[in-house]
């Protein structure tokens, strides 16, 4: 890029000058990033703050991405529930924008780190609790309006997060970083990357995403890469856990029939059949060839949605 700027110095000066704004753009950025990420640092070395790899503690500290999530989300005067306070640098985003912040965090070192760093807002509420474990009909209790869900989801519970609050009666979207893998695996329709996660996202939600976010951009830096994703949920439609079960059944061996992995886990074979049929599919077709929408149908016809 150098060599070329120095070739664009002696041929044309107009593509220079453009090379020069981008090199002082790009610098002014960098500075903007390190000074914001020294502000953070500095909070969580005065609170003698530790890293827990254990739980998914990657923080990010990039404004832009961080104002990006936060659009994306659709945070301007909603209810927001973010799962994951970290240091608080994604809740300033949404809460600056936002009617109402709930934030989970579990892990308590954290807390007197968000005294600091969240001290002029009065709109964030923050949780100790942990929502995997309190269950999405306490979640929505405490919440107690319509919310969405904006965060950069701790990767170790990634699908379970996604799966709990697509059952809930008061979540109507769900934008977060997830490893870029799991990205694209809930937003294939067909090929190697469509299976039970896709089928059970898609059949209760529209999933898209929206960008990638290098491994570079998070501290500390993760082995993966990320992606930004929004779900929104389908009007009426909720992800019960026959439904879920059922996904599970019909891709529990991927090269096998539908009818196959199904008479395996003891569903009565002239039923599947016969439910196939009905429903314009061959027989011997394999999950995958029904996408989510034939699979929730597959579900209702068999009684298991
Ligand atoms: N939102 C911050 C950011 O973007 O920089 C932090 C994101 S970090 C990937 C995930 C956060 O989730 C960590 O602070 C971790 O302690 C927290 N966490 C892990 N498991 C959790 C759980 N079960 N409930 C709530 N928070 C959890």
């Amino acid at each position: 890029m150098f060599i070329k700027m120095c070739a664009n110095l002696r041929g044309d000066g107009r593509k220079a000058g453009q090379d020069l704004r981008f090199f002082g753009c790009l610098f002014f950025k960098t500075v903007l990033y390190l000074v914001r990420m020294v502000d953070f640092e500095s909070v969580l070395i005065k609170h003698k703050f530790k890293y827990k790899k254990s739980l998914g503690q990657n923080f990010i500290f990039d404004e832009s991405i961080l104002d990006e999530i936060a659009e994306c989300g659709g945070a301007d005067g909603s209810t927001v529930v973010e799962i994951g306070t970290g240091a608080g640098s994604l809740t300033r985003a949404i809460a600056a924008r936002a009617k109402r912040v709930c934030s989970f965090e579990i892990d308590e070192t954290l807390f007197p780190v968000l005294e600091d760093t969240l001290a002029g807002f009065d709109n964030i509420q923050l949780f100790s609790n942990d929502v995997t474990a309190i269950g999405i009909e306490t979640v929505d209790m405490l919440i107690g309006e319509p919310y969405k869900v904006i965060a950069n989801l701790p990767y170790y519970i990634t699908t379970p997060l996604i799966f709990l609050f697509l059952r809930s009666e008061l979540c109507g979207s769900i934008t977060c970083l997830v490893q870029k893998e799991v990205a694209e695996r809930i937003c294939a329709e067909s090929g190697g990357d469509f299976g039970a996660l896709s089928a059970a996202v898609q059949a209760v939600a529209e999933p898209k995403i929206i960008r990638k976010v290098k491994s570079w951009d998070f501290y500390p830096q993760p082995d993966v890469d990320s992606a930004v994703i929004r779900l929104d949920r389908k009007p009426g439609a909720m992800l019960s856990d026959g439904l879920d079960a059922f996904f599970k059944l019909c891709f529990s061996a991927k090269r096998k029939t539908l009818v196959n992995n199904l008479t395996t886990a003891g569903i009565d074979k002239s039923e599947v059949t016969a439910a196939l049929q009905k429903l314009g599919f061959k027989p011997a077709a394999r999950a995958e060839e029904l996408g989510a929408a034939g699979l929730k149908a597959l579900a209702e016809a068999l009684g298991r949605a």
